[in-house]
C-alpha cells in the first residue's frame, strides 16, 4: 500500500459533505477575492524551504489559491487539524484531495469529458456498451461501480488560511478557509490522529512574456463568447476576471468557477507553469462551447417550430380583434352564425336541430386553429344539406305516365303496365300506402336503370342513383362513426344530399353484387334497414347519429341474377323481370332511340346521318351479341363519333348514310358469326342453352371417349352442378348400355372427356344435362349430333327430363344463334306463352319428357359399323 493510501472512507466522509453546490451559494454568498498584482516582486521572495502543515484531507478538490469558501468541520479529525492550525501563528493548513487510485495510466484518451458532451446532450447511455468492451478503462466506469476499497492522497494541495469560524443555526459549524498559495507535499510527518505534511509552497512566477498576454487574451475571449452563451449570469462576473492581470490566477479564477468539474479543478491544479495552466483551461472552455453551442442549435431548432405556431396565433388574435372592432366577428363566428341560419332553414325536425344546435356552440368554443373545427364544420354541413323538409309533389296523372313511359322506353309492355298500376294505386291511397321497393331483374342494358328515372319523370319525383356493385363494407352504406379520422357519411346520405328531396325516386343498381366480409358487417343487412318500410322512418346513419325518415323514398332495385340476391332483401322486393331482346325489338330500340339519341348528342342532325336499317342489323348480329342494348348503343356512338369527325375534318361531307356494306369501314372487322360456325354435324358436339349474367347463351358441350381404364374427366368451366349432371349422363349411359349397342365392359377400358367451353359458366342452376347426355351417347355411339338442334333441359338418373328456367332468355340466345330447332321440358310449357313471337314463328320448338326423345331428335342415325370415336 503506497504511503498515504488508507481505506475509505469512515474517517474522511463527511455527515454533511462539501458539495459543489454549497461552493456555488458560498461563492455567491463571498465572491471570491479580486487583488491586484503584488508590489513585491515574487523573485524576491526568500527561497522556500518545506513547512510542516496540518491536512485537511477532502474528497473533492473544493478551493483554489486567491479563492475562500466555508468549510464545514463536521469530523473530529477536521475538528482537531482546524485547531492545530489556529493554534499556529500563520494558522495554515495544507487542504489536500483524496480520490481513488486509478489503475491505468492517464495515456487514456479523456473521454470523460465527452461522456459529459454526451449527458448535456441527452444522449446518455451511449457509452455504455462501450463499458463492457473496456472493463479496464476508468473513466468510462460510474463511480459507483469503481472499486473503492484503495484511495490515494493527491500531492498537489492549496494551502489555506483558516479564518473566521462561523455556527449556523442548526448545523455544522464552519470556518472561512482562504487559499494561499499551491502546497506540494514533500513527505508526511505522522498520521494518526491527524496527517501533518511537509509542504513546498509554489507561488506563480511572474510571467509578462507575450506567450503568457497571448494565451489570457485567448482565454478571455473564449470565456466571454462562453458567458454570452450562459443565461443570468451577471455582468460583474466579467468585470471581475477582466480584472485579474496574472495569467495563474485568471486560470485559476476561472476554473473555480461551477462550470468546471472537481477532477478538472485538481488537474489544473496540478498544472504549475501558469501559462500551460491557462493553454490546459483553454482546452476545456472550448470543449464547453462546443457542448454549449450544440445544445444552443438543438434549443434554436426547437424554438424555430414553437415561433411559427406563436406569430401565427398573434397573428390570428390580431384578426379577431380587428373583426370585433368592425364589428365583423371572427371567422369562427361568422361560420357558426351562417350555419345556424341553415339550421333554422333546413327545416330539420326539433330533436335534430338541439344536436346541430350544440355542435354550433362547440364549435363557436373551439380554438381558432383546432384541428376540431373541421371535424364539426363538415358534420355540421352534411346535416343541414339534406333535405329534410323539401318533398316534391307527386304528378299522379296517368295518361301522362304512360306518355312519358313510352316515350323513353320501346315495347316492355309488362313492365310499364305494371308501373301504371303503381301509379293508379298511389293516387287512390295516397300517402297511406307504404311503396313497395320495385326490383327489376334481367341482363345488362335492357333498361332496368333507365326505367328508374322513367318512373321519376313520370310522376314528378326527382332522380337518384347509387350503384352497390362491389359494396363490400357496412360503412360504406351506413357511413363511418365520427370517432374515425376522415369520417364520412354512407352512400344512402350522400344520395338524399344528391336528391335534393326527402322523398326522390332512389335507384340501388346491382343489389345482387353487394359482397359480404366477415370483418366489416354485413352490408345486405344495412340495406335491409334502408330498405324495410317497417323500419326505415328511422334510418340511422352512422356517421350523423340522427334519424332520417326514408319511408317517402320509392326504392327502385336493379339486379341481373335474383338468385345472387340476399334472401333478407329478396323476401321484402316485388320482382319485375325485364328480359332480353329480340332482334326485331333491339331494330325498333336502335331505331326509334339509340340512334336518335346518340346523333344528338354527338351534335350531329338526322339530315346529316343516317344509318338504314341493314346497317343496324349488321351492328346488331355482327358487332354485338348481348341481350340488352348496351353494346349496340356503344356501337352506335363509335358509328357517330367517326361520322362527326368526318363533318369536323378539311372536307365535310353534306351527307353520311351508313348502309349494311359501310358498317365494317367504321367499326372494323366483325366480331359475332351470325348463325352457326360450323354448318356440319359432329360426333360428340351438342349444343345447349343456358342463362348466364349477360343473359341468354349458347353453350357446346363435347365429350370424347378414348381408351383408357374407366377414368372419368371433366375439363373447362363447370359448376358444381354441371359436374353432378355430367356423372349423372354417364351413369345413365352405362345403365342403359345394351340400347346404345355398348359392348358390356366397354366403360372400363375407356376414359371419357367431357369438356365445357370457356365463359359459358350458366347461373341459373342445372339445365345442361341433357345436352352432356347428348354429346357422350353421341361419343359413345358414334352417332352425329345435329348442329342446328339447341337445347334445355336436366335429366334424372332414369331419363327423365325436368323443367327449367328462363326459357325465354335461352330460346332468344339460339334465335341469335341461328338455331332451328328447338329442344325443351314438356313441363316448361306453361312458358310458351311468353315467348317472343320471332321466336315462336322461326324455331321449331319440341317438348320432350324422356332423354330417349331428345336423342331420337338431335341424333342423326350411324353412319357405318362401328365408327366410334376412340
Ligand atoms: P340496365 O340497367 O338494365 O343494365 P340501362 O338502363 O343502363 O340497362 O340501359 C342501357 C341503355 O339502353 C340505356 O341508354 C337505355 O336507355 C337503353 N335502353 C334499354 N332498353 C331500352 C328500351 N326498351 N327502349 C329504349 N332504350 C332502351
Amino acid at each position: 500500500m503506497p504511503f498515504g493510501a488508507k481505506p475509505k472512507k469512515s474517517e474522511v466522509q463527511h455527515e454533511n459533505p462539501v458539495t459543489e453546490t454549497d461552493v456555488i451559494e458560498s461563492a455567491a454568498d463571498t465572491p471570491a477575492p479580486v487583488r491586484k498584482r503584488r508590489a513585491t516582486p515574487r523573485t524576491e521572495r526568500p527561497k522556500k524551504r518545506p513547512t510542516a502543515l496540518p491536512v485537511l484531507v477532502v474528497d473533492e478538490t473544493v478551493l483554489l489559491p486567491h479563492m475562500s469558501i466555508p468549510f464545514p468541520i463536521d469530523d473530529d479529525e477536521s475538528a482537531m487539524v482546524i485547531d492545530r492550525a489556529s493554534r499556529m501563528p500563520l494558522r495554515h493548513v495544507l487542504v489536500l484531495t483524496e480520490r481513488p487510485i486509478r489503475r491505468q495510466s492517464s495515456d487514456i484518451p479523456d473521454v470523460g469529458e465527452f461522456r459529459e458532451l454526451f449527458a448535456d446532450l441527452g444522449i446518455v447511455g451511449m457509452s455504455d456498451d462501450e463499458t463492457e468492451e473496456k472493463p479496464d478503462a476508468p473513466e468510462w466506469v460510474p463511480d459507483a461501480e469503481l472499486n473503492d476499497d484503495e484511495f490515494e492522497l493527491c500531492t498537489v494541495g492549496v494551502i489555506a488560511e483558516v479564518g473566521q469560524r462561523i455556527t449556523r443555526p442548526g448545523g455544522h459549524a464552519h470556518v472561512i478557509l482562504q487559499g494561499v498559495a499551491r502546497g506540494i507535499v514533500v513527505s508526511y510527518l505522522q498520521q494518526e490522529p491527524y496527517l501533518v505534511a511537509r509542504v513546498n509552497r509554489h507561488d506563480d512566477p511572474v510571467n509578462d512574456s507575450q506567450e503568457s498576454e497571448a494565451a489570457m487574451t485567448a482565454v478571455l475571449e473564449q470565456i466571454e463568447n462562453y458567458i454570452s452563451m450562459l443565461p443570468n449570469v451577471p455582468e460583474e462576473v466579467l468585470t471581475m476576471v477582466r480584472g485579474v492581470e496574472e495569467p495563474g490566477w485568471l486560470a485559476d479564477l476561472i476554473a473555480f468557477s461551477p462550470e468546471f468539474t472537481a477532477d478538472q479543478r485538481q488537474e489544473l491544479l496540478e498544472v504549475l507553469d501558469p501559462v500551460a495552466r491557462l493553454r490546459r483551461l483553454s482546452v476545456m472552455i472550448q470543449k464547453r462551447l462546443i457542448v454549449l453551442n450544440l445544445r444552443q442549435q438543438i434549443a434554436t431548432e426547437a424554438q424555430a417550430g414553437m415561433d411559427r405556431q406563436q406569430r401565427e396565433y398573434f397573428l390570428r388574435e390580431q384578426i379577431r380583434a380587428i373583426q370585433k372592432e368592425l364589428g365583423e366577428g371572427s371567422a369562427e363566428e361568422t361560420l357558426a352564425g351562417e350555419l345556424r341560419g341553415k339550421i333554422e332553414e333546413c327545416g330539420m325536425p326539433d330533436d335534430v336541430k338541439q344536436k346541430a344546435i350544440v355542435q354550433v356552440e362547440r364549435l363557436e368554443q373551439q380554438h381558432p386553429f383546432s384541428p376540431e373545427i373541421g371535424v364539426i364544420r363538415s358534420y355540421l354541413e352534411w346535416l343541414v344539406e339534406l333535405p329534410w323538409a323539401t318533398e316534391t309533389e307527386d304528378r299522379l296523372d296517368l295518361t301522362e305516365a304512360a306518355a312519358i313511359l313510352d316515350a323513353d322506353h320501346h315495347g316492355l309492355e309488362k313492365v310499364k303496365e305494371r308501373i301504371i298500376e303503381y301509379i293508379a294505386v298511389r293516387k287512390l291511397a295516397g300517402e297511406k300506402l307504404r311503396a313497395p321497393i320495385i326490383c327489376f331483374v334481367g341482363p345488362p342494358g335492357v333498361g332496368k336503370t333507365s326505367l328508374g328515372r322513367s318512373i321519376a319523370r313520370a310522376i314528378g319525383r326527382n332522380y337518384v342513383r347509387m350503384s352497390l356493385g362491389g359494396v363490400r363494407d357496412e360503412a360504406e352504406i351506413r357511413g363511418h362513426r365520427r370517432t374515425y379520422v376522415g369520417a364520412m357519411p354512407g352512400r344512402v346520405v350522400k344520395a338524399l344530399r344528391d336528391a335534393k328531396s326527402k322523398n326522390p325516386v332512389m335507384v340501388l343498381d346491382e343489389i345482387d353484387k353487394v359482397g359480404s366480409d366477415a370483418f366489416r358487417g354485413d352490408p345486405a343487412s344495412a340495406l335491409l334497414e334502408v330498405l324495410d318500410p317497417e323500419q326505415n322512418s328511422t334510418f340511422s346513419d352512422h356517421y350523423l347519429e340522427v334519424p332520417f325518415d326514408l319511408s317517402k323514398v320509392i326504392f327502385i332495385t336493379t339486379a341481373n341474377l335474383i338468385e345472387l340476391i340476399p334472401l333478407a332483401l329478396r323476401d321484402r322486393m316485388e320482382v319485375i323481370e325485364v328480359p332480353g331482346y329480340t332482334e326485331i325489338e333491339k331494330m325498333a330500340i336502335a331505331r326509334d332511340f339509340l340512334t336518335p339519341k346518340a346523333i344528338e348528342s354527338h351534335g350531329l342532325t338526322p339530315e346529316e346521318l343516317t344509318i338504314t336499317d341493314d346497317g343496324l342489323r349488321r351492328v346488331i348480329r355482327e358487332y354485338t351479341g348481348e341481350s340488352g342494348v348496351r353494346n349496340l348503343e356503344r356501337e352506335i356512338g363509335t358509328l357517330c363519333r367517326k361520322v362527326a369527325k368526318r363533318f369536323a375534318g378539311d372536307e365535310p361531307p353534306d351527307q353520311v348514310v351508313i348502309d349494311g356494306d359501310d358498317v365494317a369501314g367504321y367499326l372494323g372487322v366483325p366480331r359475332y358469326e351470325f348463325g352457326l360456325a360450323e354448318e356440319q354435324d359432329e360426333i360428340g358436339v351438342a349444343t345447349g342453352a343456358a342463362v348466364t349474367s349477360v343473359g341468354g347463351d349458347l353453350l357446346s358441350i363435347e365429350v370424347i371417349v378414348m381408351p383408357g381404364k374407366g377414368e372419368l374427366l371433366l375439363t373447362g368451366q363447370l359448376g358444381d352442378v354441371m359436374q353432378e349432371s355430367a356423372r349423372a349422363a354417364i351413369s345413365y349411359a352405362r345403365a342403359n348400355a345394351s340400347d346404345f349397342d355398348i359392348e358390356p365392359g366397354y366403360f372400363d377400358k375407356h376414359n371419357i372427356h367431357v369438356h365445357i367451353p370457356a365463359g359459358a359458366i350458366p347461373k341459373d342452376g342445372p339445365s345442361a344435362g341433357i345436352t352432356i347426355a347428348t354429346a357422350l351417347i353421341s361419343a359413345l355411339t358414334g352417332r352425329k349430333v345435329r348442329k342446328d338442334v339447341a337445347m334445355t333441359g336436366e335429366v334424372t338418373l332414369r331419363g327423365k327430363v325436368l323443367p327449367i328456367g328462363g326459357l325465354r332468355e335461352k330460346t332468344l340466345a339460339a334465335h341469335r344463334g341461328g338455331i332451328k330447332t328447338f329442344i325443351l321440358p314438356k313441363r316448361n310449357a306453361k312458358d310458351l306463352a311468353e315467348l317472343p313471337e320471332v321466336v315462336r314463328a322461326e324455331i321449331e320448338l319440341i317438348q320432350v319428357s324422356l332423354l330417349s326423345e331428345v336423342l331420337e331428335v338431335v341424333l342423326l342415325p350411324k353412319e357405318s359399323r362401328n365408327l366410334h370415336v376412340a
